[in-house]
């Protein structure tokens, strides 16, 4: 059994990416909710002063929060008591004291910073990507302008948003496992890592970014690991935090956590994040798993390429063409106008991240998986003695499916893309809803006290 476990474990396709800046598929969707397009701004606060004035308060709201998780969350590891965080009243350590008890990576940087659209520029001090992130491959935010900012300064709940969504690609939940050869991964709790190469430096946060919540039974009975899946956690934890910071009356913090829940979101939006083999149902992923324990290993080496392949090139297309979107400022097109909000969305509920949240993206994700084998040139999408990344075939992928496919598979494309944008528009209103309708609340309160 254990064999079996081991094995079904490699069988993931764990790219930690999904869309590759989340600033993309987040900013219309802000812009154009109401409720933060409309916000007034606010003053930009380092985290430490966030924490130093409400660290009694968080010592409570952090110990509650704990037992809220352990009751009511699909799958979590609960919190060593030795992590909790205390009030000490030191500031020198009090950045590592919470990211120890939210178990994040402690040397997250946590600049102030805003991270601009493609095409967007400010005459703000631009920063470089390393202030930013603590990965060696900064990836997309060479392309882009990040700007610092100040304590004190002013900024726009849309841009703090907009720029928080792509956070969580920058390090946060890098190395948390204790075989990630960190000392926090070691105390933090979550055990070994559950699936992907802990040899990869993203790779160890791809249980944070991927959750398997609809797998049959007999899959979750061969292969435990695939319920050890955090992004549950993280959503509930960031949407807690946001609260918890506009109660205090620190909205920068709050719209900042806000971000970040969103970012998880997001990554649900793309099926290869809530599914451990698109394209695989449980008996080929059985089969292939088994043939893989009496000697033949090359259909799960297939499975795993081609996966990882569909991925990424799925991914390199929608940056492409909304990138291009945004340099044109083409408002108009169907990737940005599926994210933009006419109505208030479905009222948000706790049990929604499995059962609505994940669900849609779980139920799409063969219909990408076969949009991607008619439009895409067999090379990339079907061959798995094929590495899709060391063709360098991005830069002319548009051209190349206008070549292989046509317009109508280009268009077929878009169309896919598309449909997964208005169902993360739809998820992530209802997120951001349910968070300004406790802030509004509690307005409204301080007003009749
Ligand atoms: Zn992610």
């Amino acid at each position: 059994m254990r064999t079996l476990c081991f094995l079904l474990s490699l069988l993931i396709s764990a790219q930690a990416f999904s869309w590759s800046n989340h600033t993309l598929v987040s900013h219309q969707l802000l812009a154009t909710l109401p409720q933060v397009r409309d916000s007034a701004p606010v003053k930009v606060e380092s985290l430490e002063s966030f924490l130093l004035a409400n660290e009694k308060a968080l010592e409570v709201f952090l110990d509650q929060q704990e037992q809220w998780m352990q009751n009511n969350l699909w799958h979590y590891a609960p919190r060593p008591q030795d992590l909790a965080f205390k009030a000490t009243g030191s500031k020198d350590d009090i950045r590592t004291r919470f990211a120890h008890a939210i178990r994040v990576n402690p040397n997250t940087k946590w600049p102030l910073y805003l991270q601009l659209l493609p095409g967007e520029k400010r005459l703000s001090p631009v920063i470089k990507p390393g202030s930013v992130s603590t990965l060696k491959n900064f990836d997309h935010l060479v392309s882009v302008q990040l700007v610092q900012l100040r304590p004190g300064d002013k900024a726009s709940p849309v841009d703090i948003v907009t720029t928080a969504t792509d956070e969580p690609d920058h390090g946060l939940d890098i190395g948390l496992f204790t075989d990630s050869n960190t000392d926090y991964g070691k105390v933090y709790g979550f055990g070994k890592q559950p699936f992907g190469n802990p040899n990869l430096e993203y790779g160890t946060q791809a249980p944070f970014h991927m959750g398997f919540y609809h797998e049959s039974s007999i899959l979750y009975a061969l292969g435990g690991f695939l319920k050890q899946t955090y992004p549950e956690y993280r959503i509930q934890l960031f949407k807690q935090l946001s609260e918890f910071a506009f109660t205090q009356g620190h909205d920068y913090w709050g719209w900042r956590f806000m971000g970040w829940g969103l970012h998880y979101l997001g990554d649900f939006s793309n099926p290869y994040h809530v599914m451990p083999v698109p394209g695989n149902n449980t008996m080929t992923t059985l089969w292939v798993g088994l043939k893989n324990i009496i000697g033949f290993p090359e259909g799960q080496n297939q499975a795993i390429q081609l996966a990882s392949n569909r991925h990424t090139v799925l991914e390199d297309f929608q940056s492409l063409v909304m990138s291009q979107a945004y340099e044109e400022n083409n408002i108009q097109h169907p990737t940005i106008q599926a994210l933009t909000r006419q109505k208030a969305a479905r009222v948000y509920e706790n049990g929604h991240i499995v059962t609505v949240i994940s669900q849609q993206a779980y139920e799409k994700a063969h219909d990408i998986h076969e949009v991607l084998e008619q439009t895409m040139p067999e090379q990339y999408v079907d061959d798995p003695v094929v590495e899709y990344s060391e063709l360098s075939a991005k830069s002319s992928l548009q051209e190349t499916v206008l070549k292989t496919s046509g317009e109508d598979g280009y268009n077929k494309l878009i169309n896919i893309i598309t449909d997964l944008l208005g169902g993360f528009s739809e998820n992530g209103a209802s997120y951001v809803e349910a968070i300004l309708s406790a802030k509004t609340f509690q307005n409204d309160q301080a007003k009749l006290d």
